[in-house]
């Protein structure tokens, strides 16, 4: 098997659904966040996105927290 080295994120990543490392699409997607965060002055936080290939299960991580 060649390895493609085209970075880590492309290797799989954790699903807790299937409880084995997948491969995932991976999506950026810009939530709001209004009910949470009333006075923050703005409204939408970058989420990435990552849903697995095999079962469909998405996970969400908010971006700023990395
Ligand atoms: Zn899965």
């Amino acid at each position: 098997m060649i390895q493609t080295d085209r970075g880590a994120e492309n290797d799989g990543e954790w699903c807790e659904s299937c409880a084995v490392q997948t491969s995932h699409d991976v999506s950026i997607e810009l939530r709001a966040e209004s009910e949470k965060d009333k006075n923050a002055k703005f409204s939408r936080e970058p989420y990435r996105i990552t849903r697995c290939q095999m079962c469909g299960e998405t996970t969400s991580q908010r971006m700023n927290n990395v």
